[in-house]
């Protein structure tokens, strides 16, 4: 029996955006702590998510870059899940229909010296939300 090595990347990257995907709090970073947040982006009742124009615009170079389809409809979704960094419980993020799919990223081997190409299918480009960030307070720690 053989086995082919299969190995799978989920890489993040941060757009050069001024502002919050979803609102417009500064993405400033070295702020005082709750400095960068809002009512949208704590998950306060009654509030609506609003697209930042300008990530979508960054995120569909990047799919073209990797040769993604661009998908004519697009949907978010809410990820459920408790984190310190996250205390509205949910991130908004996208899985069955992303913003764009079906990528392809050439990669250049040091071994052969050949362009490898990634399995068609295999880049997704998704826009989730950042969760905040947490940094832990000096003193002892209790668990
Ligand atoms: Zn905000």
């Amino acid at each position: 029996m053989q086995f082919e090595p299969v190995i799978g990347l989920e890489v993040h990257a941060q757009l050069k955006t001024k502002t919050k995907i979803f609102c417009s709090c500064s993405t400033e970073f070295g702020k005082s702590p709750n400095a960068n947040t809002c009512p949208v982006c704590t998950g306060m009742p009654g509030v609506l998510p609003v697209l930042n124009r300008l990530a979508v615009s960054f995120a569909i170079k990047a799919a073209l870059a990797t040769h993604c389809r661009i998908n004519q409809e697009s949907r978010f979704d809410r990820k459920n899940y408790f984190y310190p960094d996250l205390p509205k419980g949910y991130q908004i993020s996208q899985y069955a229909l992303p913003i764009a799919e079906h990528g392809v990223l050439e990669i250049e081997t040091s071994v052969t010296g050949l362009k490898k190409s990634a399995s068609p299918g295999f880049i997704w480009k998704r826009m989730p939300e950042s969760s905040f960030t947490t940094r832990p307070a000096p003193g002892p720690w209790w668990i």
